[in-house]
């Protein structure tokens, strides 16, 4: 089952978690605990973040690794191509695709500081959409080789089809990008990745269900039929709640931080930001989304607090069951 082809006899929504690359090796050892209790779950898949500029390739690629040799989650690799030429995007994708990798989250990926919109940092590829482009384009000469090759060794084979099977998810963002000008560019950026293949969307992180809700609502009725997926991270305190806010330029959930503010207890401050992210997370299901996406800051227990509370842990046998 996959967030794309629910498999309606499960009655859970399906879910799903974001880790970033360890940069030390004793992160790699605790990220590897971690992700043993994530996978125990059954989620959909796990994403893999990548660095500015491709500063985390290799341990990006080694996560990935790790899950597909030692898990039996499906492994999703974000790419970014800010900065990069055609040649390059082009062999960053074989590299992923040759290790196995058939799941992305295509980027643009952000500028290095101080750079303006035109530089030369964008590289050959400007948008998110000619990535999602250049990930099919790479996928399918692939495959059209592999079936040549074949061919050639057996005398006969069958032509395959244009286009391949890759699953190739894109970034949305319900309280619009920060740099977007007018307010639905957004969707007309979503709209313009759907028609270059991506096969799903997952959201920013958002703090009101109503955001979400109002985002889908308006970009269902601009022509998106892809799933948009729910992006939540639980603020289990006021540092990574500044964090969060510092690195997505939402907008302060007030209610939200002085909770988190008022108190200096971390167990409280913890219960604080998994019991806001529970409640968001059932009220955007109760509203339809299609699954839950967790940004786990490589820690598992306050996402699995909030499936938990959010009454999708016992999907994790029944998803597990029947996959
Ligand atoms: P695009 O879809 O190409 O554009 C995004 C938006 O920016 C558009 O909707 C548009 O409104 C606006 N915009 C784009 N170009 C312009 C322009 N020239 N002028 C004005 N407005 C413009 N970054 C990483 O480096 N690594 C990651 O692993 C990573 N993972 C992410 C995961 C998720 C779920 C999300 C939501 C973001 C992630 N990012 C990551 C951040 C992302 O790279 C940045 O938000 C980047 O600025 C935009 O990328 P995009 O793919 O959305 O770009």
């Amino acid at each position: 089952m996959t967030i794309e082809e629910p498999d309606h006899r499960v009655k859970h929504p399906p879910f799903s978690f974001e880790l970033f690359p360890p940069r030390t090796a004793a992160a790699a050892h605790s990220l590897w605990d971690t992700i043993h209790e994530l996978a125990a779950v059954g989620p959909d898949f796990m994403s893999v973040t990548y660095g500015a500029n491709g500063s985390s390739r290799q341990s990006s690629l080694q996560v990935l690794q790790h899950l597909r040799e030692n898990t039996a989650v499906h492994p999703l690799a974000h790419l970014t191509c800010v900065g990069s030429s055609h040649f390059e995007a082009n062999r960053l994708v074989r590299e992923f695709l040759d290790a196995g990798i058939t799941s992305f989250l295509a980027l643009r990926g952000d500028p290095p500081q101080g750079a303006a919109e035109g530089d030369q940092f964008l590289g050959d590829l400007g948008s998110a959409s000619e990535l999602v482009q250049l990930i099919h384009r790479v996928q399918t000469e692939r495959a059209q080789y592999s079936t040549l090759q074949s061919r050639s060794a057996t005398g006969g084979g069958h032509i395959p089809s244009s286009r391949s099977k890759v699953r190739v998810a894109v970034a949305a963002f319900p309280n619009g990008h920060p740099r977007s000008r007018r307010s639905n560019q957004d969707i007309d950026t979503l709209l313009a990745k759907q028609v270059s293949g991506a096969t799903m969307a997952i959201t920013q992180l958002f703090f009101h269900a109503e955001d979400y809700v109002r985002f889908v609502s308006e970009a269902q009725a601009a022509g998106v039929t892809i799933p948009i997926l729910p992006g939540l991270m639980p603020a289990t305190s006021p540092a990574r709640l500044e964090r969060i806010l510092d690195l997505t330029g939402e907008r302060r959930p007030e209610e939200l931080s002085r909770r988190l503010h008022g108190t200096d207890s971390i167990d409280r401050q913890a219960a604080v930001g998994i019991e806001h992210a529970t409640a968001l997370a059932t009220e955007v299901l109760d509203a339809g989304a299609p699954g839950l996406h967790l940004y786990t800051f490589n820690q598992h227990r306050a996402v699995l607090s909030v499936l938990e509370g959010a009454g999708l842990t016992a999907a994790a046998s029944t998803n597990k069951e029947s996959a």
